[in-house]
Formats: structure tokens, C-alpha cells, sequence
């Protein structure tokens, strides 16, 4: 047992009464409820069917490049308060780069570059204020607009509104809404206006923009594998956890006191008894497992367009969001990853450009969307700056669609009860809860472990 066991275990009676918790799911949230049931000293096992950890914050090496990428560039807001504090406690040197201020880059194919950027010098409300009315062809009415939105975030809003008709009566100005709101909506929500839940849009803005240091991003200066992932795992290793990587587990059989795993081939089924089992898993996976007929938890999918260009395509900002671009945001991940150190952790003679498509249910026809991206990101690159040449194609890249990327943000539908020995902590974010996004899962995770306290005190 290690020094942090021993140390935890002095700390926490409640641990004491409990034999095993198992955690199913290494994703965020699973590595998150292990982490906070070992600190309290809980024997905790941890089963993830992936050969890694990680879930949909996972890396893979790409193999024409050698290249370590992500499943997709995970972005982070200042209100992450969560994921920052759980990152924290696990390493002195987190691997994020946060903006000072919050500055928005973004580029239309009429107006060129241009910035949602509020004034580090005037008061925070009016900075964004200032900020909304200064972007190309807005007006006062742009300010007007985003004073009765912030009136209307602190209004009641009923479950089961959309974000459009929640705006439609405030009239906000089309160009507020193109140019900002469905942005913002379509990059928090991963769902257009038209669909997603204002109770949890308005929290999203509420939570973001309530002061400067809320309101600015952050990304992961490496890959999710070395920058989140790896200093949870040697976090929840140091303080116990078993993992059991390759372990899928097919079924569970459980009374109000225990719970069986029946993992493949029952490899381990007779090792597999607990006391409680948290469900870290997207709801679909939870469903399976408990022999559950469909939540029917919808999801909505996001591709990611991995580029590697031989010549340099320097985006102006690690980041630019695209309006009315098929490309949403354009990761420049070759400045993102050197941002920190000034040393690129990835060895790779290429430009690595990532181009995000969120709610992307478009038909699939791989050769016209590169092409399209391709345009799209020179055009960003180079507009401007006097380069006239026809766009060069990468030398490389990768097309990934994430078919059920996150879970979208709905009422939920009465559940089956569980035995009392089953936490369920699947992603189904609720009307007013944040959407499905890492600190959703690390708060999934926590909840988890609180209410395996409360069972067990
Ligand atoms: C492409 C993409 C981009 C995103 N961008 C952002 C972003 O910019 N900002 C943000 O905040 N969020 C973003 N998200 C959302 C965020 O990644 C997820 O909400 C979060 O990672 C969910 O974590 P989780 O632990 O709940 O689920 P998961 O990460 O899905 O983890 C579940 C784990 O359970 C395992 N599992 C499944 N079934 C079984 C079984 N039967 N037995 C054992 N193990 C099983 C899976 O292998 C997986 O590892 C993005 C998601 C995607 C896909």
C-alpha cells in the first residue's frame, strides 16, 4: 500500500466500511471518480475497455507522420473550475496555455481577420459590450442586444426552449447572431441554435462571462495523453487504483449490497465481486450494460480534419473560428504545441493544422470536404499578406468523424431504478446543467464520488 493510501485511509472512516468499489469507464469522468474515492482512502478498480485511458479526450500516433494527435483539440474556458483544480493536484506543471484576456479570432470571406476582444481597459460588462458593438458591420444595436441577452440570462427559461426562441423575442441583430451566438452555441453546445437548449446555453454564457478571468480560453500545450490524461493516471496509480485496461465489461448482476462484473470471456468475472460500481460511461454504453432498452440520449457528432503541410500555413492566432465557413475553428496545433516551452513535443517536419466541424451531419464525401477546408484555411492563411498562390494541397491528412462526440443537452426521460450498489454517472446533461465538455465529466465523476460517500458513511 502506498504513502498516499495510508496517508488517505487515517483520513477517511468512511472508506473503511466499504470492500471495493469498481469504476467501469477510463474516460474523465471514471478517472475522476477513482482519483476522489482513493484520496478517501476507498479500494478502488478501475476498468477501461480501450487499450489507454482517456475516452474521448484519447491520443493516437498517426502513422504516415509519427505524430501524437488527438481525437480533437479540446479547448477550455477560465469557469472550467473543476478541470483545473483536479489537473492541479495532480501536477505542479499543467500543460495549458491560458489566453490573458479573452480574445476571439475570427475570419469571414468578406470582411477578413477580425477580433471579439474585449478592451483589457474598461470595466469587464462594458469591455463586451464595446467589444460586440466594434466587430466589422455591427453597430450600437450589437451592445443594445447583448444588454437585454444578459436581462434574459437571469430570467426563467423553460426546460424544453431552444436557444432561437429564446433570442427570437429579444431581436437580436442577424449579425450578433452569425457572428458570435451561433458560434458560440454550435462550439459549446456541438448543436446549432435552432435545436439546442437555451437553459444550458444561457448557463454556458453566464458561467463564461460573468468576469475577465472566466472569459478567456485555454488549450493543452500537448497532446490530451501527456497534458491531461497521463498526470491523472500516475495520480490515481500513486494513490492505488488498480486499472484494468482491455477489460470490457459486458453485464452486470447486483442486489442493494453487491455487484458482479462480467467482463469478456469471464477473465476475470471470479475477481470481480464489489461493493459499489460507478457507470462512468456515455449513456449508450450504460444502456448496454445494464440490458437497458435505449435511453435514446441523442448525441451529435464532430469531425476533425488533421492537416500536415510541408510548407509553413501559419494561422495569424492558434485559433480562428470561421463564419459561414464548412470549417468552424482552425487549430494551428503546431503553435499550440510549442506554446509553453518554445519546443515542439511533436517531432514532425510538417505543419500540423487541425479544422473542426461541430454538428457535422453533412453527407460524407471526403475529397470535396478536404477541398473545401483546404480553400477555406488558405485563404485564412494567406489573405492579405500579398502570398497569390494557388492553395497547396497537405501532403498528408486524416478525416475523423466522432459520430457520437458528445450527448446533447435534454430533458431526461424517466430511468428504471437501479440497485443501490449502481452510481450512475453517464453523460446526459440536463436543461441548465452544463453541456457534455470535460468539466461536465469531471463533475460527473465528483458527484459520483460523493454520493459512494454518502452510501457508505
Ligand atoms: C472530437 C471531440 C471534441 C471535443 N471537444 C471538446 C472541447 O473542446 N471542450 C470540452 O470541454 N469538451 C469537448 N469534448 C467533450 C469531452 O471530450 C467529453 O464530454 C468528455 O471527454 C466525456 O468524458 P467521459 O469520461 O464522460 O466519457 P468517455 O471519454 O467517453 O469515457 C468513457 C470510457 O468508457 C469506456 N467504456 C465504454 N464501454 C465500456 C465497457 N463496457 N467496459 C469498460 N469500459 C467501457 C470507453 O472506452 C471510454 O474510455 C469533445 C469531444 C469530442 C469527441
Amino acid at each position: 500500500m502506498s504513502a498516499a493510501l495510508r496517508h488517505a485511509r487515517k483520513q477517511s472512516d468512511w472508506s473503511s466500511k466499504i470492500a471495493a468499489i469498481a469504476v467501469i469507464g477510463g474516460g474523465l469522468a471514471g478517472l475522476t471518480a477513482a482519483i476522489r474515492l482513493a484520496e478517501d482512502g476507498a479500494d478502488v478498480t478501475l476498468f477501461e475497455a480501450a487499450p489507454t485511458l482517456g475516452g474521448r479526450t484519447r491520443s493516437f500516433v498517426d502513422r504516415t507522420t509519427g505524430v501524437c494527435c488527438d481525437n480533437g483539440p479540446h479547448l477550455l474556458v477560465g469557469a472550467y473550475h473543476r478541470t483545473i483544480a483536479l489537473l492541479q493536484e495532480a501536477t505542479d506543471q499543467t500543460a495549458i496555455h491560458w489566453q490573458p484576456t479573452l480574445d476571439l479570432p475570427l475570419w469571414a470571406e468578406d470582411r477578413g481577420h477580425f477580433h471579439f476582444r474585449p478592451s483589457r481597459w474598461l470595466p469587464f460588462p462594458m469591455a463586451l459590450l464595446h467589444a460586440a458593438a466594434a466587430l466589422p458591420a455591427h453597430h450600437a444595436d450589437s451592445a443594445i442586444a447583448m444588454l437585454k441577452l444578459a436581462r434574459a440570462m437571469r430570467g426563467r427559461i423553460e426546460p424544453q426552449t431552444s436557444v432561437t426562441s429564446w433570442l427570437t423575442p429579444l431581436q437580436i441583430p442577424a449579425a450578433l447572431q452569425r457572428d458570435l451566438l451561433e458560434p458560440l452555441c454550435l462550439g459549446a453546445m456541438n448543436e446549432p441554435g435552432s435545436s439546442a437548449n437555451a437553459a444550458s446555453f444561457a448557463r454556458v454564457l453566464s458561467e463564461s462571462f460573468s468576469c475577465r478571468n472566466h472569459a478567456r480560453l485555454g488549450w493543452f500545450t500537448a497532446p490530451l495523453a501527456q497534458a491531461l490524461i497521463a498526470p491523472l493516471q500516475q495520480r490515481a496509480t500513486a494513490l492505488g487504483v488498480q486499472l484494468k485496461l482491455r477489460h470490457r465489461i459486458h453485464r452486470l448482476d447486483a442486489d442493494n449490497s453487491q455487484v458482479h462484473l462480467i467482463g469478456a470471456a469471464e477473465q476475470h468475472a471470479s475477481a470481480a465481486r464489489f461493493d459499489a460500481a460507478i457507470l462512468a460511461l456515455p449513456a449508450h454504453a450504460r444502456d448496454k450494460i445494464l440490458h437497458q432498452p435505449g435511453s435514446a440520449t441523442p448525441t451529435s457528432p464532430i469531425t476533425n480534419i488533421h492537416l500536415w503541410y510541408r510548407e509553413p500555413h501559419p494561422l495569424p492566432a492558434p485559433l480562428v473560428g470561421g463564419i459561414g465557413t464548412r470549417g468552424h475553428w482552425f487549430f494551428d496545433l503546431t503553435a499550440m504545441h510549442t506554446a509553453a516551452t518554445g519546443n515542439p513535443t511533436q517531432r514532425s517536419p510538417a505543419q500540423h493544422i487541425c479544422v473542426v466541424i461541430s454538428a457535422d451531419t453533412a453527407a460524407r464525401d471526403h475529397s470535396a470536404l478536404l477541398q473545401q477546408v483546404n480553400r477555406e484555411l488558405h485563404a485564412i492563411c494567406h489573405r492579405g499578406n500579398g502570398h497569390t498562390t494557388n492553395s497547396c494541397k497537405p501532403h498528408h491528412y486524416r478525416i475523423i468523424t466522432e459520430q457520437r462526440a458528445t450527448a446533447l443537452v435534454r430533458p431526461q426521460a424517466p430511468q428504471p431504478p437501479l440497485p443501490a450498489s449502481i452510481i450512475d454517472a453517464a453523460e446526459m446533461p440536463q436543461p441548465g446543467e452544463l453541456p457534455a465538455t470535460i468539466e461536465l465529466a469531471v463533475q460527473r465523476g465528483e458527484a459520483a464520488a460523493q454520493r459512494a460517500r454518502q452510501r457508505f458513511s
